[in-house]
């Protein structure tokens, strides 16, 4: 369990996804439990303690205050799908999109394939958020991945590697999008 954390951090933060210590990741365990990266982690360098085990439920269990401060948003996600895993990022050219769009429409083949349009949720507060956990998990019963406006992309999956191909097919998707604005000005 532990090597998929380590090697889809690592290419978090070398694909440029995230920033040195920006992003997380969980997956759901056995027994209502789920396993989260630790707040202020170094995504691309994990080690076995920056892992921490909870409940899926919030029951104010110690150990909470040592996870991802996104814990609030991957138990919503959780509750609402049967998502195995989930996979944060904070994505340039994504964060960029949904700056400036509703909806992303992916023209490359690619991303038409894997994830059709993606949705931008909007929330007041951004970050550790009860209502972007809400409006997130709505999105996600439908979807592989969703932004959430101005901070990045959540994916879902039924392993680490299955959310992190949504999240790098977006950002692919979204660098097309990017491109295309500045060559082709509307
Ligand atoms: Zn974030």
């Amino acid at each position: 369990m532990f090597d998929d954390f380590a090697w889809v951090g690592h290419d978090l933060y070398v694909s440029g996804a995230v920033s040195s210590h920006g992003g997380n990741m969980s997956v759901r365990l056995a027994g209502d439990r789920l396993l989260i990266t630790r707040t202020g982690s170094m995504i691309g360098r994990l080690t076995p303690a920056d892992l921490i085990e909870t409940t899926l439920e919030s029951c104010g269990d110690e150990r909470d205050a040592q996870c991802s401060v996104e814990l609030v948003v991957h138990r919503a996600i959780y509750a609402a799908t049967g998502a195995g895993a989930i996979v944060h990022a904070h994505a340039v050219n994504t964060v960029a999109r949904s700056l400036v769009s509703d909806e992303i429409v992916p023209v490359d083949s690619e991303s038409l394939l894997r994830l059709e349009s993606v949705p931008v949720v909007h929330a007041e507060h951004t970050i550790g958020s009860a209502e972007a956990g809400a409006k997130l998990a709505a999105a996600l019963r439908t979807r592989r991945v969703a932004v959430l406006k101005g901070h990045g992309p959540f994916a879902v999956g039924e392993t680490l590697e299955d959310a992190y191909q949504a999240i790098s097919c977006l950002e692919a998707s979204c660098r097309v999008l990017n491109i295309l604005a500045a060559i082709r000005p509307a």
